[in-house]
């Protein structure tokens, strides 16, 4: 039996952070409120274009947070796959990874399915409660904006609704209403990467006895360029395409460039899976001026409040990242809050923000490292990170066990049980 907060818990956005997070307070907590700005049809719509590539890490944190989420997702229409052998990963100026069999799960899954799921099993606990179409204007502040008492939210024809808190978590994947209230003024953020990002992502309908030989591929830059592209199956009979560069070279989303800029990527492998498709279902564009990480800890912050999420770190979209991080990270609260002491919800709030930035870290590293390079002057030397990564690319060629190793940091695995995130450690 675990120990109970006497107040209750309110989660703003009923995103994956929101909603793992909510699943990981229901024990705790005698009611757990999300408060969601858009309607329950959140979950059911077509929203174009969001990939859901589920990393490793993800997958199990997820299948620890709800067992047996695997096969819901399967029966949802999600697509399993071995990272090693079913997904093709080329560098151009070093070669494409040969296939080898991991044995562990990543998965491709449309988002709206990805979320629907993760809803379904989110409310299954009796005392968690979806509060839809109210938009979350500001955390109320109490004890001279010392604590987080509550929030106050907007109705869609106009009414204020206020609801008391012991506890909000901030999962609303912006950073605006936390830094509203943050008692040291906004804190200086300890990331920021400037190197912009433009992407296009096309979702297409195909067959489902389609088979261009691979579940995934993943074409990386080439030296001195920012345009990569992949393609992954996230459906019985649907697949995505993400074109992406620095945001001065972005791909248009619109057909015909769409086909162009896929021919200038360093290996015609994206391009030749364009061929062999129909008109895209879904084409959508996106940009992402910054990657940026607020790097916050608990004398930035008014008791009794949480940022998770995309509130916390904007990562890099590129690596398939936020949804995984945002995983760990309710595995994570769920950990320090089983070792507090009984009503020491501030005591795990402070001990997740210390733990939450290690884990952090680990993700924006990779996103680092093509900064670096964007940013590096022409002509210049390659940063040493990435001649690092170089290196690390030809052994996991020539090494099944290497191999096996960049994988795992990639799909951030291995994180949830280690030092950074075990319950024995948040003691
Ligand atoms: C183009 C693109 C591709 C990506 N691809 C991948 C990928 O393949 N794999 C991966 O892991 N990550 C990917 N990401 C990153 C991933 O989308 C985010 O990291 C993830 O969605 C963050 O989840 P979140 O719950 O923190 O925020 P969100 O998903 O943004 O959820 C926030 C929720 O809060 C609600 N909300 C917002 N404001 C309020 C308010 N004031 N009141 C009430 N509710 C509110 C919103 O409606 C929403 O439901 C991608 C990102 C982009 C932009």
């Amino acid at each position: 039996m675990h120990k109970m907060a006497d107040g209750r818990a309110v989660v703003i956005g009923a995103g994956i952070a929101g909603l793992c997070a909510a699943r990981v307070l229901a024990p705790f907590f005698p009611k757990v409120v999300i408060v969601e700005r858009d309607g329950a049809e959140r979950f059911d719509d077509a929203r174009p274009g969001m990939p859901g590539f589920l990393l490793g890490g993800g997958y199990a944190g997820l299948s620890e947070l709800f067992p047996g989420i695997g096969a819901d997702l399967l029966i949802a229409g999600g697509v399993r796959f071995d990272a090693g052998d079913d997904i093709r990963l080329e560098s151009p100026e070093i070669g494409a990874l040969p296939p080898r069999r991991m044995g562990w799960a990543s998965y491709g899954v449309t988002r709206p399915t990805l979320e629907r799921v993760i809803a379904q099993r989110t409310a299954r606990w009796p005392n968690i409660v979806f509060h839809h179409n109210r938009r979350v204007t500001a955390l109320r502040l109490a004890e001279g904006g010392a604590r987080v008492d509550g929030i106050r939210c907007r109705l869609p024809d106009g009414t204020v609704e206020h609801l008391d808190a012991e506890l909000v978590i901030d999962a609303s994947g912006r950073p605006d209403l936390t830094l509203a209230c943050t008692r040291t003024g906004d804190p200086a953020p300890a990331g920021r990467l400037a190197a912009g990002l433009g992407l296009a992502v096309a979702t297409f309908r195909l067959p489902a006895t389609f088979n261009p030989g691979f579940v995934g591929l993943a074409t990386l830059p080439a030296p001195r360029s920012s345009r990569c592209g992949t393609v992954l199956r996230v459906g019985e009979e649907r697949w995505q395409v993400v074109l992406a560069a620095r945001e001065d070279e972005r791909p248009a989303a619109d057909e015909a460039s769409f086909c162009e800029f896929a021919g200038t990527l360093p290996t015609p492998a994206v391009g030749a899976f364009l061929r062999r498709t129909r008109r895209p279902e879904q084409l959508g564009g996106y940009r992402l001026r910054e990657a940026i990480w607020h790097r916050l800890d608990e004398s930035h912050l008014p008791a009794g409040l949480l940022p998770v999420g995309d509130t916390m770190c904007r990562l890099d979209p590129i690596f398939g990242q936020g949804l995984t991080v945002a995983i760990l990270q309710a595995l994570l609260l769920r950990n320090v809050l089983a070792a507090a002491p009984q009503g020491g919800t501030q005591l795990a709030i402070r001990r997740f923000l210390e733990r939450s930035n290690v884990l952090v870290e680990r993700a924006w590293e990779a996103a680092a490292t093509r900064d670096a390079l964007f940013r590096a002057p022409a002509g210049a030397p390659s940063p040493q990170r990435l001649a690092a990564q170089d290196d690390n690319w030809r052994e996991a060629r020539r090494d099944p066990a290497a191999h096996e190793a960049l994988l795992r940091q990639f799909h951030l695995l291995g994180l949830v049980g280690d030092e950074t995130v075990s319950p024995q450690n948040a003691a």
